[in-house]
């Protein structure tokens, strides 16, 4: 049986999929506890979140929607930024 808390890592992978809501709603429910607890997966989230932002609406202008694969891109320049 897994913990009733996602780990770190866990929330980290899952993250693009927590934001797009394509997670079950069990695991969601254990990332939301994760998040609800740790300052730094949270500040992740939201510069995660802005940065969607600013890519959703330049593709506004173009008339293109970022493809998840952009989502992924994004998740993984901000989590090499951390220390
Ligand atoms: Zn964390």
């Amino acid at each position: 049986m897994k913990p009733w808390v996602a780990s770190h890592r866990e929330t980290r992978d899952h993250l693009s999929e927590y934001v797009e809501g394509e997670l079950d709603d069990r695991t969601r429910t254990r990332i939301m506890r994760h998040l609800a607890r740790c300052d730094r997966c949270r500040a992740m989230l939201e510069s995660f979140l802005r940065t969607l932002e600013q890519l959703r609406s330049l593709g506004d202008m173009e008339q293109v929607t970022p493809a998840p694969a952009t989502a992924n891109a994004v998740l993984r320049r901000i989590q090499q930024d951390e220390p």
